[in-house]
């Protein structure tokens, strides 16, 4: 990656952190799921209103680090409005993203802005902070009642 584009995608993740998007609860939530990174010490409170295959309205609340923030900031405004199949499909997307678990031409042109968050593969603490809201994500989908840990 060449440093212009390293000091672009900088720019996004502090833009993010800085004023994130989807912050703050939403009162008619029909799921919620809590998340931790005790190794950063990361924690969201994630809340989503779904009407149907529908996520019609998302939104957070915590906070931690920058990658982790504004991860979740990226995350919620990239679900909104998709369907449950089609979030599932992009955290399993992301996932192999910032595991490097996927094929390594792989641009990942689908996951669009989410995509600067790539370089976090190099960093094994900083791929559990950018993948904590997705882990939240997943859980609240399934409406599981305990809170999740990326531990
Ligand atoms: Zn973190």
């Amino acid at each position: 990656m060449n440093s212009e584009l390293r000091e672009l995608y900088q720019q996004v993740i502090l833009d993010h952190n800085k004023n994130p998007k989807n912050f703050g609860k939403i009162e008619n939530h029909n799921h919620s799921s809590e998340g931790f990174n005790p190794l950063c010490g990361d924690h969201i409170h994630l809340y989503l209103h779904t009407d149907g295959d529908i996520i019609t309205d998302i939104s957070f609340e915590g906070g931690g680090c920058a990658i982790s923030k504004s991860s979740a900031s990226m995350m919620t405004a990239f679900v909104k409005g998709k369907t449950l199949a089609e979030a599932n499909h992009l955290f399993e997307r992301f996932h192999e993203m910032v595991t490097g678990t996927g094929s390594d031409d792989d641009a990942y042109e689908d996951l669009d802005k989410l995509a600067v968050l790539q370089g976090v593969k190099e960093f094994p603490v900083r791929v559990k902070c950018a993948s904590l809201a997705w882990h939240t994500l997943v859980a609240a989908l399934k409406n599981s009642p305990e809170s999740i840990s990326t531990e």
